[in-house]
């Protein structure tokens, strides 16, 4: 299977219907980047700035950060790279930033929240990341944004550094995107100007099915509870490409998720064109899309939906089998 992956590398993910579907890569360490040479990614999907924060004993200087984006865009030769801001709290704890314990932290006082309430280090970060770009292109991300004002704010600290950085003499990414992760079933409810405003939506599917079925990712007990392709959960992602499609808006997923070559190719039925994963599934989930007709495996979703199934995926598998996948 290894070589099969290997001779795939250099072709795209193009299903039979004929829909190209771009995969990118997740990454957190300066070690992760050789994979975007051997995996075949278009790109970085995810880039999880928090790793270079989490084995620290304190918050890294800027010219640090800034050392480490500058070398990843290196490292990316020209590749698009998605700088996701620092995303702290819950399941990822810095021993120095640590927030006052809470009852449920997978709810509390985290990422973007800790981001906007802290704007010091939030704004270090991004004058780290204009400075890394260093003229080139920059995408950044925030994580858990559950409300348009989180990110307008957040936006506009962007481009407050930004005229900071011009106003130093500094030189400027020569293009800023300015994206924001759906990770809470509220967003997708966000009014048409978060759509119309946010350059990209980044679906978190990690954090989003713990929200949407209100099932604890972190607790074994439950964490396997609801299927990926339950059928409530698949209409909601159509439905969040709906909405970016509607407003010309660049979606992608980027949680664990994509790199499962089932569940890669129902979210690429419901309407997905990119998806970031793990370099290793990169081969496995290209090979999936290259043997099966988008339109006739979203007729499948569609089938379980109107028969009032709990799952697509027992017909979604039985599918798949019939074609010898
Ligand atoms: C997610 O929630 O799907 C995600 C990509 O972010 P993380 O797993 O780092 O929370
Ligand atoms: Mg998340």
């Amino acid at each position: 299977a290894q070589q099969q992956y290997a001779a795939l590398r250099e072709l795209p993910a193009t299903a039979r219907c004929g829909s190209t579907v771009s995969l990118n890569m997740n990454a957190g360490l300066m070690a992760d980047l050789p994979s975007l040479e051997g995996s075949g990614a278009e790109g970085v999907g995810l880039y999880r700035t928090e790793l270079q924060f989490l084995i620290r004993s304190k918050v890294p200087r800027r010219s640090e950060q800034a050392a480490l984006y500058s070398r990843i865009l290196d490292a990316g030769q020209g590749k698009r790279v998605v700088f996701r801001t620092l995303d702290i709290g819950s399941d990822k704890v810095l021993p120095y930033m640590r927030p006052a314990d809470e009852p449920n932290p997978a709810l509390g006082w985290r990422a973007i929240r800790l981001g906007l309430d802290r704007k010091g280090v939030m704004r270090m970060q991004l004058q780290s990341l204009l400075r890394g770009a260093n003229g080139r292109p920059l995408a950044l991300m925030f994580p858990m944004v559950a409300q348009f004002d989180e990110y307008r704010e957040a936006r506009e600290l962007v481009l407050n550094e930004i005229e900071k950085e011009r106003a130093l003499g500094h030189t400027l990414p020569s293009n800023v995107e300015i994206g924001a992760m759906l990770e809470t079933p509220s967003l997708a409810f966000a009014p048409d100007a978060f759509f119309k405003m946010v350059d990209f939506v980044s679906i978190g599917g990690n954090d989003l099915k713990q929200f949407f079925f209100a099932a604890d990712r972190e607790n074994e007990r439950v964490r396997r509870r609801y299927d990926t392709l339950n059928i409530s959960y698949l209409s909601f992602i159509g439905q969040i490409v709906d909405r970016c499609t509607a407003h010309g808006t660049p979606v992608s997923f980027c949680g664990e998720d994509a790199g499962r070559p089932t569940e890669a190719a129902c979210f690429a039925a419901m309407g997905l064109r990119t998806l970031s994963m793990r370099p290793a599934s990169i081969g496995p989930v290209k090979h999936m899309l290259r043997q099966i007709n988008l339109d006739d495996l979203r007729r499948v979703i569609d089938g379980a939906a109107a028969r009032g199934e709990q799952s697509a995926r027992p017909v979604v598998e039985a599918w798949l089998r019939k074609q010898g996948l």
